[in-house]
């Protein structure tokens, strides 16, 4: 079968193989067969040879981490041929931690964990791929089009979950958040932000393309400029660019009890010169909260397919404004001026 492959480290070895051994029964019981993988920053740092690990004793990584496929057997009975179904990334630690020993990977402590298509287990950009249950999500029929979107939700549910987890220390009630960055992730954190009732906007450097439609069709307003100069103070700032100088921003422009979530990775190595102890009392004297979030447990996965299943379908079909055969995976994993998310379409 076809899978689409990369080896670690090796810049230019990405490959479309046709004869990918079938799925290991050990894999899982559910038999899935692929509909589409989504394509994110994370594929590309992999695909440029500065990321990824390749399952213990391969030389190859199979790609894709955002999957989408059709279940084609589960002999659980949980699933049933022909539902649609994604596979959760991450696997806990086989020590386990304590949160691993809990169902929580998504906050590992000594980062044994294993991600499908990143870190030591084959990805989901291949004819066809098993699962175990407990990482099988099952979607509603709606999101036929756009499932693969999940795995970025999943993200930003968990995000939005810690969230509310951090305002619940006191009495609280938000009413405006901020996003930056315009990204699939931001636009994901936007739409629940929308779905929460908060008062949203979002900020981005692009100021043609889809993005500026995209949030207004939320009911959300669209900002381009610095941080610093918005005339708004928000309860909740989610950062999604990672760049260092709107990171600090974002820390900066939350308004009192207000809630900071940094969601973007940044490369480093670019040291800015900025007054900690102004930030740090301004952390203080309102007690601020910054905190860092990445990945998502079960929970977040589960919440994250009710928040898509809610949302407008024609706008989240929009965030696709790449479909790619899988013929032409090279296309794919070349990212273009207006993409807001690429998909590798495995049903042509
Ligand atoms: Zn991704
Ligand atoms: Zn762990």
């Amino acid at each position: 079968m076809r899978a689409v492959t990369v080896n670690p480290g090796v810049r230019d070895s990405l490959r479309l193989v046709d004869d990918y051994p079938e799925p290991h029964a050990e894999e899982g019981a559910i038999l899935v067969e692929a509909l589409a993988v989504g394509i994110c920053g994370t594929d590309h740092e992999i695909v440029e040879g500065a990321y990824g690990e390749a399952p213990p004793g391969a030389s190859a990584l199979v790609l894709g981490h955002e999957s989408l496929g059709r279940v084609l057997e589960d002999p659980s009975g949980i699933l049933h041929p022909g539902d649609l179904v994604v596979g959760i990334v991450r696997h806990p630690d086989p020590v386990p931690c304590a949160n691993c020993a809990v169902g929580e990977w998504d906050m590992c402590r000594n980062g044994e964990y294993t991600e499908h298509g990143i870190k030591g287990l084959p990805g989901f950009a291949r004819d066809r791929w098993r699962v175990q249950p407990r990482f099988a999500v099952g979607l509603d029929p709606v999101l036929a089009p756009v499932g693969m979107l999940l795995e970025p939700t999943s993200v930003v549910a968990k995000a939005w979950d810690h969230i509310e987890r951090i305002g619940a220390r006191a009495e609280w009630q938000p009413q405006t958040a901020l996003v930056t960055g315009a990204g699939p992730i931001g636009l994901l954190a936007a739409l629940l932000a929308t779905q929460r009732g908060f008062a949203v906007h979002v900020l981005d450097r692009a100021e043609t393309g889809p993005k500026p439609d995209l949030v207004r069709a939320l009911g959300a307003t669209y900002h381009t400029g610095p941080v610093s100069e918005l005339d708004l103070v928000p309860d909740v700032v989610v950062e999604c660019t990672g760049a260092p100088s709107v990171v600090l921003d974002a820390m900066c422009k939350a308004g009192p009890t207000g809630i900071v979530c940094l969601t973007g990775v940044s490369s480093g190595g670019r040291p800015l010169d900025f007054d900690a102890g102004a930030l740090n009392r301004e952390l203080v004297l309102e007690n601020n909260v910054v905190f860092g979030s990445v990945n998502a447990n079960r929970r977040h996965w589960d919440l994250a397919a009710t928040a898509l299943a809610r949302a407008d379908q024609s706008w989240l079909d929009a965030l696709i404004t790449r479909r790619v055969p899988v013929a032409e995976y090279a296309q794919a994993y070349t990212p273009t001026g207006d993409d807001i998310k690429v998909v590798l379409d495995f049903t042509r």
